[in-house]
């Protein structure tokens, strides 16, 4: 796959090595700190430097104003709406052996490859958890998870309805593939296409890498080939905890840039997963770990070095440590999720559950999540207008930019958990929800903007679907 003209690598290690030699020495200079902290809080971003600055940070009192900071631009940025995903495992085929995968090929036997038919029943399972979001996810396999398999899987899920519900945008996390396989992605529908480079650092990452995900560059340029061939939206993301936490933090910084500057547009989303315990992978190896301090504070500054990229966190993560990061700079979360392929429906059929791809640390079912949401007094959103009304790309990114896409996120929010609680959820959930509605509906500033959410809300509670602005 030799279509990289945007070469060579983007990641200079010296570079960035030097980066964080320099933000160390400038850490412990106070009026320095203050500088970029002032600078944060106007969520306009912060250049690779300061990032590198606020990495070193290790005094409680700076800690906590960073956190402050952080949860000031994220409510800036995107108010108290909260957007909901689910993770569907079509095939755990996978020829590539990465060391911290629990479907890494050499350790890993009875494999499954969803049929149309399942694909269907996962994706009703799904909707009847209430999601209109899915992230499709499958190993690499160029026989068994062809592209062809992918579009029909995306063919499939859109054409699936449940009660009225329809699953409204598919994020699409599968291996690096060519400009040709990008653009029929994008015919199908994509939504957001997702690839982690797991490493920035080659030397980590070659070590960790065997069969065709050994090609760094492959890995690393996806993103440019992704939007070459037609995908508006791309995420990216680091397994932390492979190699220097820091290191990894300023190279999502780099290759966020790099995608700017050679595609007009940076990226959609960031993931931060952490590497957790899987079948076959010997944790051991792993000598960077991240703390949860380390962890909170990479969010709240990817937060603040980036405030307009939306940050998706996964139930890799406990309940209680997933309340504290959300507060730091957390726009999207999964909820309910099963990592393994078939793994909604299995309970019904019988059959015996397949091996995740890992360990899940938040068990609650999606009720439980969006109940506690509630409670602390976030908005569940279930809306996808964007993507739907064209506002992907750079012409999402201006809003972004500017805040500007808290007037439409807020009342979508609003609007499609109105259609959650009509249709999903218990009792008490319900009560609770139609309350945050009313009290939050208060909230909208634009005059206008509340009369037509109003107007909408009223027509959902009335039967309508999918209405949003
Ligand atoms: Fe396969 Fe992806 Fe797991 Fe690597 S991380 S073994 S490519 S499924
Ligand atoms: Fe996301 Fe756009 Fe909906 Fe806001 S309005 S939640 S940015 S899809």
């Amino acid at each position: 796959m030799n279509e990289n003209k945007w070469g060579p690598s983007f990641i200079d290690n010296q570079v960035l090595t030097a980066k964080l030699r320099r933000g160390g020495i400038e850490a412990s200079d106070t009026s320095r700190v203050r500088e970029i902290l002032d600078k944060a809080i106007l969520a306009k971003g912060l250049s690779i430097d300061e990032a590198a600055v606020l990495l070193e940070l290790e005094e409680p009192e700076f800690l906590t104003e960073l956190y402050r900071v952080a949860g000031q631009v994220k409510r800036d940025i995107y108010g108290r709406r909260i957007v909901m995903f689910a993770p569907l495992y079509i095939s755990d085929y996978c020829v590539n052996n990465c060391s911290y995968c629990g479907y890494k090929h050499d350790s890993f036997q009875n494999r499954r490859r969803l049929t149309t038919r399942e694909i269907a029943d996962e994706t009703l399972a799904i909707l009847a958890m209430g999601h209109k979001r899915l992230a499709l996810e499958q190993g690499e396999d160029e026989c068994n998870n062809p592209i062809d398999y992918v579009i029909e899987a995306l063919e499939t899920i859109y054409a699936q309805h449940y009660q009225g519900s329809n699953i409204r945008r598919v994020n699409v996390n599968i291996a690096a593939t060519t400009v040709a396989n990008y653009r029929r992605l994008k015919q199908a529908g994509i939504g957001t296409y997702v690839l982690f480079q797991e490493t920035y650092h080659r030397p980590t990452y070659d070590n960790l890498h065997s069969g065709p995900k050994a090609d760094f560059e492959r890995q690393l340029f996806a993103m440019h080939r992704a939007m070459e061939g037609g995908v508006d939206d791309v995420g990216i993301g680091a397994l932390f905890g492979l190699y220097n936490w820091r290191f990894d933090v300023l190279a999502m910084l780099t290759h966020a840039k790099a995608l700017e500057q050679d595609m007009g547009v940076g990226p959609h989303t960031f993931s931060v997963p952490r590497i957790r315990q899987a079948s076959g992978v010997d944790l051991k190896i792993f000598k960077n770990p991240v703390s949860d301090t380390d962890f909170k504070k990479l969010v709240a500054i990817l937060r603040l070095a980036t405030p307009y990229v939306g940050m998706l966190l996964s139930t890799r993560e406990t309940p209680e440590l997933r309340r504290e990061i959300i507060e730091v700079g957390i726009s999207q979360v999964s909820a309910g999720s099963c990592t393994g392929v078939g793994g909604y429906t299995v309970t019904s059929s019988g059959q015996e559950r397949q091996k995740p791809q890992f360990k899940v640390e938040d068990t609650r079912t999606s009720v439980e999540v969006i109940q506690s949401l509630v409670d602390s007094g976030y908005w569940p959103s279930f809306c996808t207008a964007c993507y739907r009304e064209g506002r992907t790309g750079d012409r999402f990114m201006q809003l972004a930019k500017t805040g500007q896409i808290q007037n439409v996120c807020g009342p979508n929010a609003l609007l499609t958990f109105q259609e959650y609680l009509r249709d999903f959820g218990d009792a008490h959930l319900k009560d609770c929800g139609q309350r945050l509605i009313e009290t939050a509906l208060e909230e909208i500033n634009n005059p206008r903007m509340r009369e037509v959410t109003a107007e909408k809300l009223g027509a959902i509670r009335q039967g309508e679907f999918d209405l949003h602005l």
